[in-house]
């Protein structure tokens, strides 16, 4: 996928921007609190249809304004598409629209349309902080990719929460309706069932992309794999090997039953995908506990790459990267893997406070950004 332009109205710190965005690699560098991020974060939200930073979408109207647009023009293989979103006020309500060439779209069916890989100094917390970040790793590469997999992804967090509310109403009425727990239980394992299916699949592939990155940066001196670590009615263990959906869906009816009273007890649903962990491993020990720090970034940083791959392989085209001040966090060695490595291949956005630290051959264009205004490098670059 190709970008062509950004279009940004009243969004954070911007008044009214275009941009052209069509080169391979795009350096936006300036000061600390310019905007850097909130271009990335317009782009992002023009593209995905949420932000990355913020779950308030009225924290991304420009202060003392009342409106704002995020829209990005891109190429993918069936030909140009402009996606909007847009906040407007209508009354006392504000009112969000997203819309694909014109026509309003459901988020669903903006979601993974322009594909996008977003690096950021929290992701390399990636293999050492909490397992809800590899959590959303993972469903947020399967689903950039299935439909199916967002769709099963939405009624599981919905099924879960109406079956929670109920464990609550039961623990206040101090009686334990299982008859209509087992009715929960079903819709929820027909909905887990297809996580932990795709994940498990998705996660051979994962571990394939991300191994050839691991090993290149080590120089093949360590090797990198995953496992999947699921929460079961017996402790944490390993999935078990070549379950079929249905046989799946079996599983987690019979593990939920197992729980109905500790659920009971608790109040929410004690097992399930929603508890499950990704595991990195370094010749079969947990980055996690025995990993150094250069080692559980080194993983990250192929665990984010992987994403490239992932998507080409779905899509059969690379998304685009967007880089956000992880530059001056990684050493020479690594930022070389991430600005050459995929030689050209991956059109790359990346927001730095020091311009020296971006490739300055091949088709780049630097950008200075100025509270809120950008301006184009007129000497180099291109
Ligand atoms: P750094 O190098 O520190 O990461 P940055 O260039 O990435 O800086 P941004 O996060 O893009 O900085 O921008 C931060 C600035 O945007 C802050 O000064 C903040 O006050 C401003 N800002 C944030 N939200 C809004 C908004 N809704 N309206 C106007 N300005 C905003
Ligand atoms: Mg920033």
């Amino acid at each position: 996928m190709r970008l062509s332009s950004l279009r940004l109205h009243h969004f954070r710190n911007y008044g009214d921007l275009t941009m052209n965005l069509s080169h391979d690699l795009t350096v936006i560098y300036g000061r600390n609190a310019q905007g850097k991020t909130n271009l990335l974060e317009g782009l992002y939200y023009a593209a995905m249809g949420f932000s990355f930073r913020s779950r308030h979408d009225e924290e991304l109207v420009k202060f003392g304004e009342t409106d704002c647009a995020a829209e990005v023009t891109y190429c993918d293989r069936y030909g140009e598409n402009r996606l909007l979103v847009k906040r407007i006020q209508e009354g006392k309500r504000t009112r969000k629209q997203a819309q694909r060439n014109g026509t309003p779209i459901s988020p669903k069916e903006h979601y993974g349309s322009l594909n996008l890989v977003l690096f950021t100094p929290d992701d390399l917390q990636l293999v050492k902080g909490d397992p809800s970040l590899r959590r959303r790793f993972l469903d947020m590469e399967i689903a950039q990719t299935s439909r199916f997999y967002y769709e099963a992804l939405q009624n599981y967090n919905r099924v879960l929460q109406q079956r929670n509310r109920f464990l609550r109403h039961c623990r206040d009425q101090e009686k334990l309706d299982e008859g209509q727990l087992f009715v929960w239980d079903e819709a929820l394992s027909r909905s887990a069932a297809v996580i932990v299916f795709e994940r498990l699949k998705a996660m051979e592939e994962i571990e394939r992309a991300a191994g050839l990155v691991y090993g290149t940066i080590t120089q093949d001196r360590e090797k990198m794999t995953l496992s999947y670590l699921q929460k079961r009615s017996d402790g944490e263990g390993v999935p078990p090997k070549g379950l079929s959906l249905s046989e799946w869906q079996a599983f987690y009816q019979e593990e939920l039953k197992k729980r109905h009273r500790l659920d009971y007890v608790r109040g929410y649903t004690s097992m399930g995908p929603h508890r499950d962990d990704l595991e990195i491993l370094q010749e079969g020990r947990p980055l996690r506990s025995f990993g150094s720090q250069g080692q559980q970034r080194t993983a990250a940083l192929a665990l984010k790459l992987s994403e490239l791959e992932f998507i080409f392989h779905s899509k059969e085209e690379y998304p685009i990267l967007l880089l956000d001040d992880v530059l001056s966090e990684l050493d020479e060695g690594r930022r070389r893997m991430l600005l050459d490595g995929m030689g050209g291949k991956v059109q790359t956005l990346l927001t730095v406070n020091d311009r020296a630290l971006a490739r300055s051959s091949g088709d780049v264009v630097f950008y200075e950004v100025r509270s809120g205004w950008v301006e184009e490098d007129a000497h180099e670059g291109h």
